[in-house]
């Protein structure tokens, strides 16, 4: 009952009812004043004739020819009367002893239980005011109005059941595109997404529908897939550390082992420990930001934010004697203050880890709202650019070993960057630096 098909055959049942039964109507009265007006028009031209009959020496005195006794004979069905002053005068003789009712205008009355159409003839013969009423029979013709009138209902009624036909025949080939789009959409799961796809090929209404549709299978297809491959990520990073503990453990328990070997190994526990703690912490960080829906935002002075984050990272600075410089005058942002020094402390920390001792570390601030992170590093080859903001990455296997890190640093800084509407560019030649770009 509250379905759009039941909703549109019901409008086009009553559109449809509406017109033809207009249409019937105005037909059926259009057909009976054309037949009434013809018999009007023969009574009239009678009583004329009859008119033509009246004396006017003799008065009302009527000299009836045989042809008119015959017409108005006793078995005819036809009739008329003269009236004078209200009273009837003359009158044909198939009216034998009734008479016709006297009236104003022309109508159909009943007469003899029959139809009779009677109207009126006004004549003035030497100055008195005659009336002629000329009637005839038309049971035959009300008979033939009623024939025609059930035949239009009839057709009407085929007509209205037709076009509802025709119409639910047309509200079915319109819904489908629609049955379609549910159909597919009813049959998702998480496991089928990548293969869902609404047929494009609508009609124009349709079409943003199934557009829109594919593009939310894509993105869920997407945002699913990402996240298997972030469990698994995390899953792989974290099995390493804990294989590393227990293997060492293992080692350890083997055997009656010196008092500096069970350091040793606690040590290398206790290091691989921290490791363990540093993912899990960037992890949680980083859920953090990505469920983060309100920023906790203020104008902040980007060079007081980078110079606080470099001052943190002084002794790394220091201990690889780097020559570090801060350039431009500053400009204002509005942004959350820890997460923006969460971006720069970051990318120093890269600049630092990444660069040869007596490197430099330049950082250019430009009016138009950018900030470049220059270094004299050891660069990214080429294919690993584009992969530096997936987590867990580190470009270089050989290399990142050497240097600490998780490959969780570029995925941080890109989620704060896009919270807060911001682009990040990398430039880089291998072994002759690297040019990180934010641009606010
Ligand atoms: P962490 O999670 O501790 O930051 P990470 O530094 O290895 O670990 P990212 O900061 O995400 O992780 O960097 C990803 C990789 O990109 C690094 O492993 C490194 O190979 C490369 N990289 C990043 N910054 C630089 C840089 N300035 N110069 C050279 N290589 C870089
Ligand atoms: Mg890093």
């Amino acid at each position: 009952m509250n379905s759009i098909k039941f909703k549109l055959f019901l409008y086009y049942c009553i559109i449809s009812f509406t017109i033809f039964g207009v249409l019937g109507i105005f037909l059926y009265f259009s057909l009976e004043n054309i037949v009434l007006e013809s018999i009007d028009n023969a009574l009239i031209a009678k009583a004329k004739a009859i008119a033509t009959l009246i004396n006017e020496d003799n008065g009302i005195n009527l000299q009836f020819s045989d042809e008119i006794m015959k017409e108005y004979s006793k078995r005819s069905d036809q009739y008329f009367q003269i009236i004078q002053n209200s009273k009837i005068v003359e009158k044909s003789e198939s009216l034998g002893s009734d008479s016709l009712p006297i009236v104003n205008s022309a109508q159909t009355i009943h007469f003899k239980n029959k139809p009779l159409r009677i109207v009126l003839y006004n004549i003035t013969i030497n100055k008195d005011h005659l009336v002629i009423e000329c009637a005839q029979d038309i049971e035959s013709k009300v008979d033939f109005l009623k024939t025609y009138l059930s035949i239009l209902i009839l057709s009407i009624a085929g007509a209205i059941l037709l076009s509802a036909l025709g119409g639910l025949f047309i509200v079915n080939i319109m819904l489908k595109p629609i049955k379609k789009i549910s159909h597919t959409i009813s049959k998702l799961s998480e496991s089928n997404l990548f293969h869902s796809h609404i047929d494009e090929n609508v009609v124009d209404e349709l079409k943003p529908l199934a557009v829109s549709f594919n593009r939310t299978f894509e993105r869920l297809d997407n945002a699913f897939t990402k996240q298997k491959q972030f469990v698994a990520d995390v899953s792989h990073e974290l099995k390493t550390p804990l294989s590393v503990i227990l293997m060492e453990t293992e080692i350890a328990l083997r055997k009656q082992r010196s008092i500096q070997e069970y350091i040793n190994t606690i040590n290398q526990i206790k290091e691989t420990s921290q490791h363990m703690k540093g993912i899990i912490e960037t992890l949680f960080k980083l859920i953090k930001i990505e469920n983060t829906q309100l920023l906790e935002k203020k104008t902040l002075d980007i060079k007081e934010i980078i110079q606080r984050s470099s001052a943190l990272l002084k002794d790394q600075i220091e201990k690889r004697n780097l020559k570090f410089n801060i350039q431009g005058s500053t400009f204002l942002i509005d942004a959350d203050e820890t997460l923006i020094m969460e971006v720069f402390l970051n990318l120093i920390d890269n600049a630092i880890k990444y660069n040869k001792e007596n490197g430099t570390i330049d950082i250019m601030i430009y009016p138009e709202k950018r900030v470049e992170i220059i270094d004299s590093g050891i660069g990214i080859p080429k294919d690993s650019l584009n992969r530096v903001f997936d987590k867990f990455y580190r470009a270089d296997p050989s290399r990142s070993k050497e240097i600490e890190g998780l490959g969780l640093g570029f995925s941080l800084v890109k989620e704060i960057l896009d919270l807060h509407n911001a682009k990040i560019e990398i430039d880089s030649t291998p072994n002759m630096g690297t040019k990180v770009s934010i641009l606010f």
